[in-house]
C-alpha cells in the first residue's frame, strides 16, 4: 500500500450524469432538479481504496448525506462520523451523523408517501422494483467495490452479496403481483365472507454491516412489494452501500419519501423509530441483545416486529460423511464473510470415527486460504469489521485454550496486522466452553466430539439460538432424523451455505421472530383484514 494521502474536498463535476447508461438520463435528469447533493470528503486514503472512491464518487453512488423524503441531507447540527476501510484502518468519508430529529423527518416522509404507494397499483411497485433491480445489476462492480472497501469482504464475495441483495429486489418485484386475499365459505347464505392482505404500513428497518446490501434488500423488497415505505437505518459501520442502494431506488423513480435513510446516533434513532405511533412495523437484523430492546420497546405503540438474530450454528459432521464434501460445506459455512454471519457454522461436531482425518483435511484446506485485502487478487479472507471483532475472537480462544482445549492451526493476529486474523482451528472444545455458547463471529472453527446420533443432537440444541444448522451425513434416513430433531430455523444437509431469495430464512428461540424471503417473507409486510358482508342480495 502507498502512503496515505489526503485528498482534500473533492467536487462532483456537472458533466457527471453524462458517463451513465444513456437510459438513465431521463429519470437522473428530473430527479437533478429536486436534489441537493453534496461533494463527499475523502480522507487519509491510501491509493487502490483512494482510485475505488473516487471511480464510486464520479458515478454518483459515493453519497454522504442522509436521504428524507427524496432529498439528500447533512445531520440537522452539521454532525458528521467516519466510515473505514477495515482493511487499512483508514477513514474513507465523513457521513452525516443523525439522530432523533431527523428520524422523526423521514417518517412523516415516509408516512405522506405511504398514502399514494400504498394505492397505486401492485404492477406499478413490481415496475419501480424491476427497475431498481436492473440499475443495482448495472451498478454491480462498483456496489461490490463499496462493500469491500467499507466492510472488508473479498471482491469476489461482495459480487456476490450483489447479486444475493438484489436477487430480494427482483424477487419482490415479481411477487408483488401476487399478493392474494381469499374467500371464506360463509355459514350463512345472506353474508359473503372476505379476507384482503393490505400493507402493514411505516417499516423502520435496521440492519447490521456484515451485509450491507443484502440485509436492506432482503426487507425493503417485500415492504415497497406489499405498498409499505420504510425507514432505513443503516450500521454506522457501513452505511455507504446503503446510500448507493438508496441513490439507485431514486434513479428508478421510486417516488420521495418511499425510501429514506437516516445514520448515526442508533439509540436515539432506533428510540424514534419506537416512540412513533405511524411506524407500525420494526424488521431488524443484528445482535440479540438490541433486537429485544426493539421488541420491548415495541410494545408501547404495539409494532409488528420480524428479528433476525444472533445464531449457535452446529455443524454436525457424522461418521458417514463425504469427507470433501464435510470439509467443503464447513469451510463455505464458517469461513465467508471471515465467520462474520449469523449462520457461520459456531460448532463443529464431529463424531470420534472421522474426527482426526475431519480435522487433518479441514487445516489441509484451510492453510492454503490466502488472507488479504479484499481487492487484492486471490484473497479469500478480508479483515474483520474492527478491533473489538478481534479482541472477542482472542478472549473465547483463551477461554478455550485455558480450560483444555488446543490450537491446532492459526490461533493469532495476522502478520499482516490491523484487524486481520489467521485462519482458526481448535480442537478438544467442550459445550461448557464460551466459545461453545456465544458466537465467535470470526474464523475460528471449534471442534467438538461426539459419540452418536442422540449425543450429536443434544449437544447442538443445548443452545438459546436457533438460527442456522449443517449436517454433513450420506444416509438419507438420517438425514431426516436429524432434520426434524434439530431446534433450528434452517438446515443444511451436505450444503454449507443455503441463503437464498426463494427460500424463508430466520430462526427459533432467541433468533428471532419472522422469516424473510420467499413467499412467507411477504406475510411480514401485510395485516389481514376480514370483511363480511351482509345482505348481499338486498339494493
Ligand atoms: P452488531 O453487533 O452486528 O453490530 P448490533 O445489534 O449492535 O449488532 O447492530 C445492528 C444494528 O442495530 C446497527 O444498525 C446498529 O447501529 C443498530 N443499533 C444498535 N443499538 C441500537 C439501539 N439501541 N436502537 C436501535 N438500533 C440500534
Amino acid at each position: 500500500m502507498a502512503a496515505a494521502l489526503n485528498l482534500g474536498r473533492m467536487t462532483l463535476p456537472s458533466s457527471k450524469f453524462l458517463s451513465r447508461p444513456s437510459h438513465l438520463l431521463s429519470v437522473k435528469m428530473q430527479m437533478q432538479m429536486q436534489m441537493q447533493f453534496s461533494s463527499p470528503t475523502l480522507t487519509k486514503m491510501s491509493t487502490d481504496a483512494q482510485s475505488v472512491a473516487s471511480k464510486l464518487d464520479s458515478s454518483g453512488l459515493l453519497r454522504t448525506q442522509g436521504l428524507i423524503g427524496g432529498k439528500w441531507s447533512d445531520a440537522y447540527d452539521g454532525k458528521t462520523i467516519k466510515v473505514y476501510n477495515p482493511a487499512t484502518g483508514e477513514s474513507i468519508v465523513d457521513v452525516a451523523c443523525m439522530g432523533g430529529r431527523e428520524t422523526n423527518d423521514a417518517i412523516s416522509a415516509a408516512y405522506d408517501a405511504y398514502g399514494s404507494w400504498s394505492k397505486i397499483t401492485a404492477a406499478e411497485r413490481s415496475k419501480f422494483l424491476r427497475k431498481w433491480f436492473d440499475l443495482l445489476m448495472v451498478h454491480k462492480e462498483e456496489l461490490a467495490q463499496l462493500i469491500t472497501l467499507e466492510q472488508g469482504k473479498p471482491l469476489k464475495e461482495s459480487i456476490g452479496e450483489i447479486n444475493y441483495g438484489a436477487a430480494f429486489i427482483e424477487f419482490s418485484a415479481e411477487e408483488a403481483k401476487r399478493i392474494y386475499g381469499d374467500i371464506i365459505p360463509s355459514p350463512l347464505s345472506d353474508r359473503r365472507l372476505f379476507v384482503l392482505k393490505q400493507p402493514v404500513g411505516v417499516v423502520g428497518a435496521i440492519t447490521p454491516w456484515n451485509f450491507p446490501l443484502a440485509m436492506i434488500t432482503r426487507k425493503v423488497g417485500p415492504a415497497l412489494a406489499c405498498g409499505c415505505t420504510v425507514v432505513i437505518k443503516p450500521s454506522e459501520l457501513t452505511p455507504l452501500t446503503a446510500l448507493a442502494a438508496a441513490e439507485l431506488s431514486i434513479q428508478a423513480g421510486i417516488p420521495a419519501g418511499v425510501v429514506n435513510v437516516v445514520m448515526g446516533d442508533a439509540p436515539d434513532i432506533g428510540n424514534s423509530l419506537l416512540a412513533s405511533p405511524q411506524v407500525r412495523k420494526i424488521t431488524f437484523t443484528g445482535s440479540t441483545a438490541v433486537g429485544k430492546k426493539l421488541m420491548a420497546g415495541s410494545a408501547d405503540t404495539v409494532k409488528k416486529v420480524s428479528l433476525e438474530l444472533g445464531g449457535n450454528a452446529p455443524c454436525i459432521v457424522f461418521d458417514d460423511a463425504d469427507l470433501d464434501v464435510a470439509v467443503k460445506g464447513t469451510i463455505a459455512a464458517k469461513f465467508r464473510n471471515s465467520g462474520q454471519t449469523c449462520v457461520c457454522a459456531n460448532r463443529i461436531i464431529v463424531q470420534e470415527g472421522i474426527y482426526d482425518k475431519f480435522a487433518n483435511a479441514l487445516c489441509d484446506a484451510i492453510q492454503n486460504m490466502k488472507v488479504g485485502d479484499g481487492f487484492s487478487e486471490g484473497v479469500v479472507q478480508g479483515p474483520l469489521i474492527n478491533e473489538a471483532a478481534v479482541k472477542k475472537v482472542e478472549s473465547l480462544i483463551h477461554d478455550a485454550t485455558s480450560k483444555g482445549a488446543k490450537v491446532i492451526l492459526g490461533g493469532k493476529r495476522h502478520s499482516l496486522g490491523f484487524t486481520f486474523y489467521e485462519p482458526t482451528v481448535i480442537s478438544d472444545v467442550d459445550s461448557e466452553m464460551r466459545i461453545s455458547r456465544e458466537e465467535a463471529f470470526g474464523p475460528v472453527a471449534p471442534l467438538l466430539r461426539f459419540k452418536t446420533e442422540e449425543d450429536a443432537i443434544r449437544i447442538a440444541n443445548d443452545t438459546n439460538a436457533g438460527l442456522g444448522s449443517y449436517v454433513f451425513t450420506n444416509s438419507i434416513q438420517r438425514s431426516w432424523r436429524v432434520a426434524e430433531a434439530l431446534e433450528y430455523g434452517l438446515v443444511g444437509i451436505n450444503e454449507g451455505v443455503i441463503s437464498t431469495e426463494v427460500a424463508p430464512f430466520g430462526g427459533v428461540k432467541e433468533s428471532g421472530l419472522g422469516r424473510e424471503g420467499s413467499k412467507y417473507g411477504l406475510d411480514e409486510y401485510l395485516e389481514m383484514k376480514y370483511v363480511c358482508l351482509r345482505n348481499m342480495n338486498k339494493e
